[in-house]
């Protein structure tokens, strides 16, 4: 089946990385322009993986002028056959996700429970899922001849790094883009490899470049006059940039940006999967998710008894080893996001939140930080309105349904929400008067390349996923 992948163990000697990579440009690995080079390292050990070459503005314009130069042939092939080369790329994602999942836990510092679970099948889903549309686009109501847009620079963050790359290259390519991807300065490793995928696929030369670098090379890329598209998922205050860079000229965009997620359970919600949903919404991927449930609206009457079962839950959590296939809370990616994480947690206690951190032994090299609870908050509390992007919930409770949801739309984002109830007609209710891009009832945390994906408000604009990501690549 298409979302069949192969188990991968917990031993990084599946995988082969070189002491150093270069940048991918028109179908060859090549140094920077002015040879710089930076290191990528685990977060878990702080090893060093290995050298990257580091991009520059030389470097972007050529990748840039590469993808143009593909856009000619590649825009121009029939939808089927650029099908034939996605449907080779998920099948070469596949064959390879035990490499792939053991170099983005490595890179990464996640559970490989989680990169073999949940990331590589759904990086291999989404290029199945475009590569069904490319030949069907001219039959899904885009009128007689849908146009793609031309080059697309994609910034990725760091949080799901070849999930990031799979939701912005496959429907680009799909749709008849070329692509100019800058992956995050902590995670580059898994889209060099993908751009090896691409080589064995044997796309042609110049449709997709990857050049890792820092902010620096998105900036130079977002502002590069021959790209026609651009898309970037990171923090709102990076997003704001690229808007006001992009303001005024051709450029289309779409941004994916932070969230403040409410997780609202309700008093007839069944406790024990509501504490597993809780869980998953906040501690999977260490909270470092743009949808996470960072904040959890429980109803008054029954705050006690789940608190209660949360900490016992949240007790029982593995903390260790990304690569031991039964841990379940990993390394925070890197040393500057473990210091965000940790200022705004002491802010939230020099503010007078009850702080509350799962017993468990953090390793003495690498970068870690418990799973915990804040209690006693309120809306004023700066742990209940900023984006704290680590394994860090906050709990606030209401009385009614109308509270529930006054509350949980009081954030400038709008990304995610859920909902835990038994009553079917309340799910409706509630979720018709939410503010969010994403809802989920009585689940949380859940993916699928058929779904479109983004936010309101501050979370962003646009859809990733489903039909309403083809539209942000397409001129119809
Ligand atoms: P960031 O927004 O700085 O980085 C994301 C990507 O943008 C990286 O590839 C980075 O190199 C690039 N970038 C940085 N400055 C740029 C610029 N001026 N122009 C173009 N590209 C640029 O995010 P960060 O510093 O890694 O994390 C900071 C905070 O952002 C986190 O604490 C979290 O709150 C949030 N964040 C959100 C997401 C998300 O999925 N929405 C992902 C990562 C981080």
């Amino acid at each position: 089946s298409a979302f069949e992948y192969a188990p991968a163990p917990e031993s990084r000697s599946v995988v082969d990385i070189a002491p150093s990579y270069g940048l991918f440009i028109d179908g060859e690995f090549t140094d920077a322009a002015d040879g710089k080079v930076f290191k990528t390292i685990s977060p878990s050990t702080e090893e060093v993986l290995s050298e990257v070459a580091r991009a520059g503005a030389e470097d972007v314009d050529r990748a840039v002028k590469a993808a143009r130069k593909a856009f000619e042939k590649w825009s121009a092939l029939p939808g089927s056959e650029r099908a034939k080369y996605l449907f080779r790329i998920a099948r070469i994602i596949q064959e390879r996700s035990r490499e792939l999942a053991v170099l983005e836990t490595l890179d990464n510092g996640k559970p490989i429970k989680e990169t073999r679970d949940a990331d590589l099948p759904l990086v291999a889903a989404h290029f199945f899922y475009y590569a069904g549309w490319a030949d069907k686009l001219d039959h899904a109501g885009y009128g007689a001849n849908p146009r793609p847009l031309g080059v697309a620079g994609q910034v990725i963050p760091w949080n799901f790094p070849l999930l990031m790359l799979a939701w912005k290259i496959a429907p680009a390519l799909a749709t008849g883009n070329t692509v100019v991807l800058k992956p995050a300065e902590t995670t580059p490793l898994s889209a060099l490899f993908f751009a090896d995928i691409c080589r064995q696929a044997g796309l042609p030369k110049g449709v997709v470049n990857i050049i890792p670098g820092y902010g620096e090379a998105g900036a130079a890329l977002v502002e590069h006059p021959d790209v026609n598209k651009v898309a970037f998922t990171g923090s709102t205050a990076v997003g704001k940039a690229i808007a006001r860079q992009v303001a005024g000229t051709h450029k289309k965009v779409t941004l994916e940006l932070g969230g403040k997620g409410a997780n609202i359970v309700f008093d007839d919600a069944p406790i024990d999967q509501a504490v597993e949903g809780i869980v998953t919404g906040i501690f999977f991927n260490q909270g470092q998710v743009c949808c996470a449930g960072s904040r959890l609206l429980v109803q008054e009457s029954i705050q006690d008894e789940l608190l209660d079962s949360l900490k016992r839950r949240l007790s029982t959590l593995r903390l260790g080893d990304p690569l031991d296939k039964n841990t379940d809370i990993g390394a925070i990616n890197s040393a500057e996001q473990l210091a965000r994480i940790t200022a705004l947690a002491d802010t939230g206690e020099a503010e007078g939140a009850e702080r509350w951190s799962a017993p468990c032994d953090l390793p003495s090299s690498g970068y870690w930080f418990a799973p915990t609870l804040f209690t006693g908050v309120t809306q004023a509390h700066t742990v209940a309105r900023d984006e704290i992007f680590g394994p860090v919930l906050s709990v606030l409770s209401f009385r009614t349904p109308d509270e529930a949801v006054a509350k949980a739309n009081n954030s400038q984002y709008g990304l995610s929400a859920g909902i835990w109830t038994e009553k079917g007609s309340r799910i409706l209710a509630v979720a018709n008067k939410l503010r969010a891009g994403v809802i989920w009832a009585n689940t949380f945390n859940k993916f699928d390349p058929t779904s479109p994906f983004g936010g309101y408000k501050e979370s962003g604009f646009g859809r990733e996923g489903g039909r309403h990501g083809l539209e942000a690549y397409l001129d119809v």
